[in-house]
């Protein structure tokens, strides 16, 4: 995931404190590494497709939430040429519940390229010109498949560098993250690059934990200038984070039958999923995070029905507030059943049956689920 780079930047500090041996360093992680590793599916395999795909999966996601898809999704699609002949629909099905699906169809137009070259890049380099591959996945793939010596720095890599060299400054700022970068190659295991890189994330993930590290059970800490200094939850420093913005929506839950009306996303995120209609309260109208004007969220996803998609609907009972967040947006969402009078149901609506495969978004699901489960 791209952050956002300072304009103006300076170095920054790094604290005093014990100097680092590396070759120390590389022994003791290594040797606790070895010892301590969670056994995970795709810490058994050197293949580069089946690596690249658990990578995808754990962007943005834990280990514990992407275990079930990995060995399901490589059952079905074993190659990067299997899933280049998958439907977009099938795939996200299969992505349901992972959220993000960005990662998915990069994964789709990744497999794509590999199929039609033939195999995946042999290098770091190349596999940073797949869709959705970074600078931190295409060394992760490219250290653990190939031994390529170079460092795969993501949230919890950063976190364990600027406690280890004491690297003061927000991981916001360019010149910061450029040192962590520095310093996290310097450590690098070129003989063992892919377990020193997975050790480091281990590391992060299950010892020097964002809010109370583990320092007494850490292998480390004898080379750690965060724990010298006494105050390793002091590095990374906090980022500036911006202000929450509350967004309203009123959505039509119009039903045919056991038919729902559904509007099929075109944009991101979640391009491709289906939706039941919905229209947002322009800025600034939901600046009230208590209120819910609903006349006017009524006349407005009428008057939307009608202009977008030439359709007369009826709005009827309020159903309860759904709430989601995504990113800084915390959303509410009102959902108003509805009654079609008039119009032809017309691409990007139709109608369809709620189902576990049917790509839908997860808040028009819980609404629709809600809804079925409220009727009589
Ligand atoms: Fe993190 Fe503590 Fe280990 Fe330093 S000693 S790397 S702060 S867990």
């Amino acid at each position: 995931m791209g952050r956002r780079a300072a304009t103006t930047d300076t170095a920054p500090a790094v604290a005093a404190a014990p100097s680092i041996r590396p070759a120390v360093l590389r022994r003791r992680l290594l040797a606790w590494f070895d010892a301590e590793r969670r056994e995970l599916p795709w810490r058994a395999t050197r293949d580069p497709w089946a690596i690249l795909v658990s990578e995808f999966m754990l962007q943005q996601t834990t280990v514990s939430a992407a275990l079930p898809y990995y060995e399901r999704f490589l059952q079905r699609w074993p190659t990067a040429a299997d899933l280049a002949r998958a439907q977009t629909d099938e795939l996200l099905s299969a992505w349901a519940g992972l959220g993000y699906y960005s990662r998915a169809r990069n994964l789709h137009a990744a497999a794509g390229i590999v199929a039609e070259s033939g195999a995946l890049p042999g290098d770091s380099t190349g596999l940073r010109k797949l869709p959705g591959v970074g600078r931190y996945t295409a060394a992760a793939v490219a250290s653990i498949a190939y031994d390529e010596p170079v460092a795969a720095v993501d949230g919890n890599v950063e976190r364990v560098v600027s406690r280890l060299f004491a690297i003061d400054g927000p991981l916001d700022r360019a010149a910061v993250r450029a040192s962590i970068a520095a310093a996290a190659q310097s450590l690098l295991d070129a003989r063992r690059p892919g377990d020193f890189n997975q050790a480091m994330m281990e590391l992060g993930a299950t010892v020097c934990r964002p809010r109370s590290p583990r320092c007494p059970q850490c292998p480390v800490r004898g080379q750690c200038a965060g724990f010298a200094l006494g105050d390793p939850q002091r590095f990374p420093a906090p980022k500036s984070r911006p202000a929450p913005v509350d967004v309203l929506r009123a959505a039509a839950l119009v039903c045919r039958g056991d038919a729902v009306l559904l509007r099929r996303r075109e944009h991101a995120p979640n391009a491709g999923f289906f939706e039941l209609p919905e229209v947002q309260l322009p800025a600034g109208g939901a600046a009230q995070p208590t209120s819910v004007p609903v006349a006017k969220l009524r006349r407005l996803l009428v008057a939307h029905l009608h202009e977008a998609h030439g359709l007369q609907v009826a709005l009827g009972q309020e159903l309860p507030l759904a709430r989601h967040t995504i990113t800084r947006h915390r959303i509410r969402t009102l959902p108003l059943r509805g009654r079609l009078l008039r119009g032809r149901v017309r691409d990007p609506l139709s109608w369809a049956v709620l189902s576990p495969e049917l790509p839908v978004t997860t808040s028009s699901r819980r609404i629709i689920t809600a809804a079925l489960e409220a009727s009589p």
